[in-house]
């Protein structure tokens, strides 16, 4: 039987060994798939390749949705300590997904759904819902056909759904873990399904580079493409990361190796900033292989890419060129791991190049404020700029807001983010509305000023029901407000991840006394915006804005405060 009578078969099928439904409105071959997945090691720049790629291809004029398969049982990175796994992404719609899908959106400047995030503990949670309500009709569910047919469906729904020229499929970890078994068999699957020319494999290798030896050397990437073909798994391209440009001899053992033709044999070696790469895999000619191999000519644009990839050779020309500097204290509980930070600095670095500035971290130990390990001065005398970004929590918090007071006391640009709003409504309550037992209900469960407070029912006029309150929410801005002049807009949308926020009760009070809450829910009394005048720059919102910075447009309150942080430091010098 050939691919297109199994998939066929696929479509009509419920009971046979051929199940896995395809969706409706899925048309075979008009959608390509590029499926990106290591061996050897993780963490060699895997998501960098595969979002420097979907950008070249991308300013091809191509319509591209990547897809990032996580192994791991979550049914989503809103449990995930990001201490330990970096940063939860929130995406428009809510989903609460892997850093990755962030540099996706930021790379692309392309927002990004729940289609495009898989986890295996949303496949199994569907597959084990299906099963109790007896959709599979008496048949055993299997890993084959059952849990492969699931990946597959995704895949070709997000292609459904997008109406994508190319769906990107990156498969975290590496071929060989035994949590991405099945994951690679649905893509042998899917290979052998949607055909020549609609598919193409592409496998990130690495290449050592022992010091002691001084040459490079293939052995392990050699095993890396033993194991994926025995795995039933032929690459289309080899992509071997390095320190080093890769030399000839190399590709050639790769190639005979791998049959892989030289020319799609790809050294990829370490450029000093990840903006670059898109230029380099340019130069490699890795867009136009691909292009080539899924048959893709008709329906690109040379011309569009070479506008685009000027419009991008400036902002990183622009990014190198940085000569001056400005130092931002993030005050945290997580500073040990830059991961857990990864869109805020994003989004500084962002701002940072807008106004030329290149920026300098200080992290801040709030447990270490908090105990009088650290004090407010040492702490923040040499910054100029604070951040105090999201958080959970009592431990730490109350270093927070004496930081807070600091910078607000001597006039040192602020930026406070969800939790960080939270506490810079507490630290003002405190001092300037005269509540000096202010607090929030998630540090103190018998505040008897709960000025922060859980309140279900808002959530539940907002539709949102569940825990937190998630995901994209309409912000309306106040003429007049230095939100406003940021903004330039009444009406914007930010990203919300929280479940505490400003009581009502309070709202009079506090507003009374100074702050000005200049960014509300259009409709409901939610405070999503502060700011304090008589001073350089103290904001904060009860959204997370970094998650919406891109490199050339750098956010509203981003910009702002690098601006205001410039301001200070030249005050001083
Ligand atoms: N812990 C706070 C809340 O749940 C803030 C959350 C956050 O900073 N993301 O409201």
């Amino acid at each position: 039987m050939g691919s297109e009578e199994v998939l066929k078969k696929i479509a009509g099928s419920s009971g046979d060994e051929f199940f896995s439904p395809v969706p409706e409105g899925y048309e075979k071959g008009k959608t390509k798939f590029i499926i990106i997945a290591g061996s050897v090691m993780s963490g060699v720049g895997k998501g960098i390749f595969a979002s420097s790629l979907a950008k070249l291809l991308k300013y091809y004029g191509l319509n591209v949705a990547p897809i990032k398969i996580d192994g791991y049982l979550n049914q989503d990175a809103g449990t995930l300590n990001p201490f330990r796994h970096g940063e939860v992404f929130v995406l428009d719609d809510g989903l609460e997904c892997d850093m990755d899908l962030g540099s996706y959106e930021r790379f692309l400047m392309q927002p990004l759904s729940r289609e495009n995030y898989l986890t295996a503990g949303m496949i199994f949670d569907k597959i084990l819902k299906r099963e109790r309500k007896g959709d599979y009709l008496g048949r055993d569910v299997q890993f084959i056909p059952h849990v492969t047919g699931e990946v597959k469906q995704a895949l070709r729904k997000l292609a459904v759904k997008s109406k994508a020229d190319v769906v990107l499929v990156e498969i975290g970890g590496t071929v060989g873990d035994f949590e991405n078994a099945y994951v690679i068999e649905a893509m042998r699957e899917m290979i052998y399904e949607e055909g020549k020319n609609n598919t193409c494999f592409i496998n990130i290798s690495y290449i050592l580079e022992p010091p002691n030896l001084g040459e490079q050397k293939s052995k392990p990437a050699q095993l890396g493409i033993e194991r994926l073909r025995g795995l039933g798994i032929q690459p289309d391209i080899m992509v071997c990361r390095s320190s080093n440009p890769i030399a000839d001899k190399i590709k050639e053992k790769i190639s005979v190796y791998s049959n892989v033709e030289v020319e799609n044999v790809i050294g990829l070696h370490n450029t000093d900033t990840v903006y670059k790469a898109p230029f380099l895999l340019k130069d490699l000619k890795a867009d136009e292989r691909v292009v080539s191999l899924l048959n893709l000519n008709s329906k690109i644009s040379n011309r569009m890419q070479k506008k685009e990839l000027e419009r991008w050779n400036k902002f990183v020309e622009k990014y190198t060129n940085i000569d001056e500097k400005v130092t931002i204290g993030i005050a945290g509980k997580y500073t040990g791991l830059n991961d857990s930070y990864a869109s805020i600095l994003k989004a500084l670095e962002h701002a940072g190049t807008h106004n030329n500035l290149r920026i300098k971290i200080k992290y801040i130990e709030t447990t270490a404020v908090e105990e009088g390990k650290l004090s407010e001065k040492e702490a923040l005398e040499d910054v100029d700029g604070l951040i105090v970004p999201g958080g959970f929590g009592k431990r730490g918090a109350e270093g927070k807001i004496k930081c807070i007071r600091y910078a607000r006391r001597k006039k040192i640009p602020f930026l406070g983010l969800c939790f960080g709003f939270q506490m810079a409504v507490i630290e003002f309550a405190r001092v300037k509305a005269g509540m000096e037992n202010a607090d929030s209900t998630e540090l103190e469960p018998e505040a008897q000023e709960p000025v922060i407070d859980i309140l279900p029912e808002q959530k539940k006029i907002e539709g949102l029901g569940g825990n937190m309150r998630l995901g994209g929410q309409d912000v309306e801005i106040k003429r007049g407000t230095k939100s406003y002049e940021l903004y330039g807009k009444e009406n914007i949308r930010l990203r919300f991840r929280h479940r505490y926020e400003v009581n009502p009760k309070y709202i009079s009070k506090l507003e009374e006394s100074g702050i000005v809450f200049s960014g509300k829910h259009p409709k409901y009394n939610i405070m999503q915006v502060l700011e304090l005048k008589d001073h350089p720059y103290f904001l904060a919102t009860q959204a997370h804005p970094e998650f919406n910075s891109r490199p050339l447009e750098p956010e509203p309150l981003f910009n702002g405060f690098i601006s205001a942080a410039r301001n200070s430091r030249d005050k001083f010098v």
